[in-house]
């Protein structure tokens, strides 16, 4: 039977076809993904992910989107985003159940709300939980991972697998949650009672977002810092690659190490604006940048 036919006959599921994959990220690029769908529930993510292992058909994990540059043109596969998945349960006063599609500005918000302290270095983060677990998303010397007791995951063989906090390595933008093709479905995660030094930790993080530029669309910052205490904005600065620019994408002149999207910009531009920023870099400086943008190139 035709894969069509296959995903359109999985139950509750509104599966749409051809579907323009732009509005599904932060940057607004890219083409259309064959098939996209917005699951509510973990039996329909299981549902996808066997079929898509058992026609051996490409599949892709979307969060907010905030981190990702699609390719151009009609990708085969199936996009799934979590932004469904997104219910919060607290568990005892400092403790609660998150899914993997929950906004973190949400999370934020709710546990101040609560009297509660921990995530002020995720503040101005767009995304959801699970797209900042799988890339310890975070700020000065904090991630994302830090604040789980343990991660739900789907993996590849069908079973749901519960890791322990221990279980889990990472480190700067990075978690071993993004291998071996895991999907991300829930954490639970702990907080603490605030003070009111928390109050001024999470005004002087809103306070860096300054130097970022604002208003034009974006994936965040595009390369990691390079080990060895240097800053990517300052290396790419450095090589002059500030308003270098390939056809609508630019790397923005308030810092080198935001690509803006200033109007018609394909993926296609950012990926040679991006090899080109980076060629930049190694000629002048002799170091690789390793994008933090998380490039999803097409499957067969
Ligand atoms: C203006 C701006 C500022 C930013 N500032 C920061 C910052 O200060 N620090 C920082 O770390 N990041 C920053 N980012 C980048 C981005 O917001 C974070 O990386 C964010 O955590 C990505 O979450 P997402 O839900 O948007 O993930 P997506 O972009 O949707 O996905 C990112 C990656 O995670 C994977 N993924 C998503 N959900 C799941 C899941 N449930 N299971 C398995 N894999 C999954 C995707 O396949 C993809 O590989 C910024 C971005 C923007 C646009």
């Amino acid at each position: 039977m035709a894969f069509r036919n296959l995903i359109q006959a999985l139950p509750n599921l509104d599966i749409k076809e051809n579907w323009p994959l732009a509005p599904l990220c932060t940057l607004r690029t890219g083409g259309e993904a064959e098939f996209f769908v917005a699951p509510d529930s973990i039996e329909s993510i299981k549902n996808l992910y066997a079929l898509a292992l058992k026609e051996n058909y490409p599949l892709y994990i979307l969060g907010g989107g905030s981190n990702v540059l699609f390719p151009d043109g009609l990708v085969k596969g199936i996009f799934i985003s979590t932004l469904n998945l997104n219910s919060l349960e607290w568990r005892t006063n400092l403790t609660a159940d998150v899914d993997a599609g929950f906004k973190l500005s949400t999370l934020l918000k709710e546990i101040r709300e609560r009297g509660l302290a921990g995530l002020e270095f995720a503040a101005g983060i767009p995304g959801t939980l699970g797209g900042a677990l799988s890339g310890n998303a975070g700020a000065g010397d904090h991630g994302v991972c830090e604040l789980v007791d343990y991660v739900i995951c789907l993996l590849p063989d069908g079973e749901i697998r519960t890791l322990n906090h221990d279980e889990i390595s990472y480190g700067y933008r990075r978690s071993s949650l993004a291998e071996g093709k895991k999907i991300i479905l829930s954490a639970r995660m702990t907080f603490r009672q605030a003070t009111p030094k928390d109050k001024d930790v999470l005004e002087n993080f809103l306070l860096r977002r300054g130097s970022q530029p604002h208003g034009l669309h974006n994936a965040g910052c595009t390369f990691k810092n390079p080990p060895g205490n240097f800053s990517a904005g300052k290396l790419l600065d450095d090589s002059g690659c500030k308003n270098l620019c390939v056809g609508d994408a630019v790397v923005s002149d308030v810092h080198a190490n935001f690509i803006l999207n200033r109007g018609h910009a394909a993926s296609a531009d950012v990926l040679k604006l991006i090899e080109l920023c980076a060629e930049r870099v190694y000629e002048r400086t002799g170091i690789k940048l390793e994008p933090e943008i998380k490039i999803f190139r097409k499957e067969s």
